[in-house]
């Protein structure tokens, strides 16, 4: 049988695995910071009618410049944004990617702060860009020193900055990411995937992009609005910037039906993101019942916490999942990460997590 090593592979991917969070058939799925609830009825209908419509014209090529799409997405962040500050590709991976595409390549350098989401360093590596870690602060935070030292330290291309942090939870603060942009030259993508769960009255990043084309900030519709499974992610920058992105995507990289599907749930807004108010209370109970059990957890604005004080991650990983509860273990020792579902997944996970622990640990 070939392999890999018989392959004239790129000497930069000689080693590497893929990104592998796993896909297991398990009753209560609480690995990859999904929203476990499904899309409601009336806006699955509606969005039916839509892919209905656009298949009628699926013979030619889609809108390549997503026009209403944008429209679309500029309406739903608000804060003064033109469609031509928007860009949407396959999932915000993609649109991460479009930006390593872009800003990075050899000679270029990313710099990340883990532990956060894993793939910036695969943007990087795939996009022949070099990978520099900063420091963070005690308890995974990034404060405006921070950040501006480790980026005068290290000098680099593109800055990326989960807030709030996946897989901590963690936010940032909005004066550490100005402060973050005055100490670059280079680009700084701020990756709010998980915008929607912080507490309302949390500025957004998208405050800042008045007079700093050199930053971006990334969105999804994976998480709150419970459409991981459309793939649609997008993000807000300069007009400059969108346009840098436009040389590197390919033609008609989104399909008429991502579009079609895309517009359909921004057009219930308020519905697809009915359940985020839910997914906090879960999350309180799931901090209180986990403490109760004499766990850590990190403070969160996400719709997940990372739990610590776990003696054997491996072990508890492995007895919830013969429970039938899935989990995810990302290395970090003593410390094991849980997505928040709905009450009936809450208190799965909680009984699971009150049989494995001793009494008194
Ligand atoms: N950024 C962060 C911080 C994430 O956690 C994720 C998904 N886990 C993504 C980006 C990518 O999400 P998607 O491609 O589904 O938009």
């Amino acid at each position: 049988m070939t392999s890999l090593a018989d392959l004239p592979l790129r000497a930069d991917l000689v080693g590497r695995t893929a990104y592998g969070a796993p896909q297991l058939h398990v009753p209560v799925t609480l690995n990859v910071n999904e929203n476990t609830h499904p899309v409601p009825e009336e806006v699955r209908a509606d969005i039916l009618d839509r892919i209905a419509a656009a298949l009628r014209g699926v013979n030619r090529y889609p809108d390549r410049e997503f026009t209403a799409l944008r429209e679309a997405l500029a309406g739903y962040l608000g804060h003064g944004l033109a469609p031509e500050q928007l860009w949407a590709a396959n999932g915000s991976n993609e649109v991460l990617q479009h930006v390593f595409q872009a800003f990075g390549g050899p000679g270029r350098t990313l710099l990340t702060f883990p532990p956060t989401y894993s793939m910036y360093p695969n943007y990087a590596t795939t996009s022949g860009t070099a990978v520099l870690e900063g420091r963070r602060d005690e308890d995974f935070g990034l404060s405006a020193a921070t950040l501006a030292a480790e980026i005068e330290r290290t000098r680099p291309d593109i800055v990326v900055i989960a807030a709030p942090n996946n897989p901590t939870g963690t936010p940032v603060a909005l004066d550490a990411l100005a402060a973050a942009y005055d100490a670059t030259d280079g680009v700084l993508v701020v990756d709010e995937a998980y915008g929607e769960f912080m507490p309302d009255d949390a500025p957004s990043a998208l405050t800042l992009l008045p007079g700093r084309p050199r930053l971006a900030v990334s969105r999804t519709m994976s998480k709150a609005f419970a459409f991981a499974g459309a793939r649609l992610g997008y993000l807000a920058a300069d007009p400059a910037f969108v346009d840098a992105l436009r040389l590197v995507r390919l033609p008609y990289h989104l399909s008429a039906i991502t579009q079609a599907a895309a517009l359909g749930a921004l057009a219930h807004a308020p519905v697809m993101l009915g359940m985020v108010d839910e997914i906090r209370v879960q999350r309180e109970r799931t901090v209180r019942g986990l403490e109760a059990l004499g766990y850590r957890v990190a403070p969160s604005w996400t719709n997940f916490l990372l739990f610590g004080g776990v003696e054997d991650p491996k072990a508890l990983w492995q007895g919830l999942l013969d429970r039938g509860v899935l989990i995810r273990d990302l290395a970090i020792p003593g410390s094991l990460r849980v997505s928040i579902g709905t009450a009936a997944e809450t208190d799965a996970f909680l009984e699971a997590m009150t049989a494995l622990t001793p009494v008194g640990a």
